[in-house]
């Protein structure tokens, strides 16, 4: 098996779909698994319909509305017969979220959240698979949350890879070209789970690695994995191969091109990851497999905005020490804030920090009862792999650098 993974980039709209046929009729597309994302930026539009749950009940009619009339208007581009089945099959899927909200008497937001935005990976597959029919590219639609099995830690959830496997093994027909959902799976109670913003790229790996597939590609709105991100960063070259290993140090950095769970199932049955562009699917793009680091061998960079640095010191100017490095480790973790930088000197230790879960105000709170805390908001954090004093230079120039780190092969900056 060959496994495809498209994003919400690639299907933002009724163009887009008609270039993944395209796509495929370029690369070939027998015994494949096409894992797709919501398209565009319905994932967000669906946090918007829970925002409107819970915060302005009167909003939420609209909101559903405009999703659906999305989806009705790529159909309406895409089927030349308004009478075709696809049409009723969204319009119900839409009215079954609907009276998902009318019955809904679960008061966690978390287990809301995934009941709901699995919506948006449902419509975009059922309309891919019905108008990859409609062409002649006959093809199976699954409910992915029949074979990715997960705990209930739901909009994080951890795979059950044994009971995955065994669902994989036995009720995937290897044969055909098939079409899923990425980022959603199930729970034992086959309630919908997610595996965390992002997570299709890692959906796919799931699949590669329980059938053993011969490769994944993931194709993107840009030509491979760059060394650094084009949005921010000009005249960024493109990554020929990388090793698993320097894959896994990028996307832990932040390199947003490839989420972080996606390389160590692939890695551990060596399937090379290939990322390649929707708009020139013949290029080459960057391979990532067992091997060398990384050719051409270059600065990579990456940037995270909208950071937090916090720096602490004692009240009575004592040293920070073992128990209180301990401490603010608990704060950090019982708040949620994945940590980036950590830097202590005697009397003072500092974090960047993601304010993932906007639980900020709440941490400085609990900090400041028993250290001096000062806190910079909206700094950035750039990670430099493979870094030379001339790059680190380059970057610096023309801003404040609070904080910089350097190992071997990495250099950290945050600047504001
Ligand atoms: P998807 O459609 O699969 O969700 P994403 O938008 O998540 O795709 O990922 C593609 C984007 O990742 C690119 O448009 C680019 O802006 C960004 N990106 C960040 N870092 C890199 C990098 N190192 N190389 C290429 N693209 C990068
Ligand atoms: N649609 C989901 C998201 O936007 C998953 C994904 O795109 O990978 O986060
Ligand atoms: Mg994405």
């Amino acid at each position: 098996m060959i496994v495809f993974k498209f994003g919400g980039a690639s299907i933002k709209d009724a163009e887009g779909v008609k270039n993944l046929v395209k796509t495929l009729q370029t690369v070939g597309f027998e015994k494949t698994l096409i894992v797709v994302s919501a398209m565009g930026k319905i994932t967000n539009a669906l946090e918007q319909v829970i925002d409107k749950y819970y915060k302005d009940k009167t909003a939420l009619q609209s909101a559903i509305q405009e999703i659906k009339k999305f989806h009705n208007e790529i159909l309406l581009d895409l089927f030349a017969n308004e009478n075709h089945a696809v049409f009723a099959r969204i319009s119900s899927l839409f009215d079954e979220l609907d009276s998902f909200f009318k019955t809904n008497k679960s008061p966690d937001y978390n287990y809301v959240y995934d009941q709901t935005i699995c919506y948006g990976e449902l419509a975009s597959t059922i309309i891919i698979s019905a108008y990859f029919n409609e062409v002649g590219l006959k093809n199976s639609w699954l409910d992915v949350r029949e074979y990715i099995k997960t705990d209930n830690y739901y909009r994080r959830a951890n795979v059950n890879w044994e009971i995955t496997q065994a669902q994989i093994s036995t009720k995937f027909n290897t044969n055909t070209l098939n079409v899923t959902q990425g980022f959603i799976g199930s729970d034992a109670n086959n309630f919908t789970t997610t595996l965390g913003r992002e997570g299709s790229d890692y959906t796919a790996a799931i699949f590669a690695y329980c059938l053993n597939a011969e490769s994944v590609t993931i194709w993107k709105d840009v030509p491979g994995v760059l060394n650094a991100d084009p949005r921010y960063f000009e005249n960024a070259q493109l990554l020929n191969r990388i090793s698993y290993r320097e894959a896994i140090e990028l996307a832990f950095y932040g390199a947003s091109v490839i989420h972080p769970k996606t390389l160590q199932p692939l890695q551990q049955k060596e399937i090379p990851l290939y990322v390649k562009s929707f708009l020139n699917p013949e290029a080459a793009g960057t391979k990532v497999s067992k091997g060398m680091d990384l050719d051409p061998k270059i600065p990579c960079f990456i940037v995270k905005k909208k950071q937090v640095l916090i720096s602490l010191s004692s009240l009575d100017f004592s040293y920070i020490v073992e128990e209180n490095i301990s401490e603010i480790f608990s704060l950090l973790h019982l708040y949620k804030m994945k940590v980036d930088v950590i830097q202590n000197s005697a009397i003072s230790f500092s974090v960047c920090i993601e304010n993932n879960y906007n639980n900020l105000g709440k941490l400085i709170q609990h900090l400041k009862a028993k250290f001096r805390v000062v806190y910079n908001e909206d700094v950035s954090l750039y990670t430099i792999r493979h870094s030379n004093d001339q790059v680190v230079k380059q970057l610096e120039k023309g801003k404040v650098v609070l904080l910089k780190q350097l190992t071997q092969s990495t250099t950290q900056i945050v600047t504001k």
